[in-house]
């Protein structure tokens, strides 16, 4: 999960947004300025308000990686293929039964 709450509140910042305001209701002028440095990113809770403050979604302060599709070696034919979910085992419906009945 990659934060974009810095991008978010540097650009805020340009805009002027980032007053005393923020600074008592939302993060502390400190807290802010460390996030801008890139000393510590924000909490969730910080992020909560953040979105709150400026009524903006969540999803404009986090981004949400896709889930990583890795090769996977199938179990009976021992080929690589990406599979459609994490538990997959088997290239293919062929392979799973195949495997199922030689195993059985
Ligand atoms: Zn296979």
């Amino acid at each position: 999960m990659k934060s974009l709450v810095k991008t978010f509140l540097a650009h805020q910042k340009e805009l002027g947004a980032l007053n005393s305001d923020f600074y008592n209701q939302v993060i502390s002028e400190g807290r802010t300025k460390g996030i801008l440095k890139g000393t510590h990113g924000a909490s969730s809770r910080e992020i909560n308000r953040i979105a709150k403050y400026f009524n903006v979604p969540h999803s404009a302060l986090i981004e949400r990686k896709p889930p990583k599709l890795i090769d996977t070696i199938c179990e009976h034919c021992g080929e690589a293929f990406i599979p459609g979910n994490k538990k997959a085992k088997y290239c293919s419906d062929r392979c799973r039964n195949r495997a199922f009945r030689a195993n059985n």
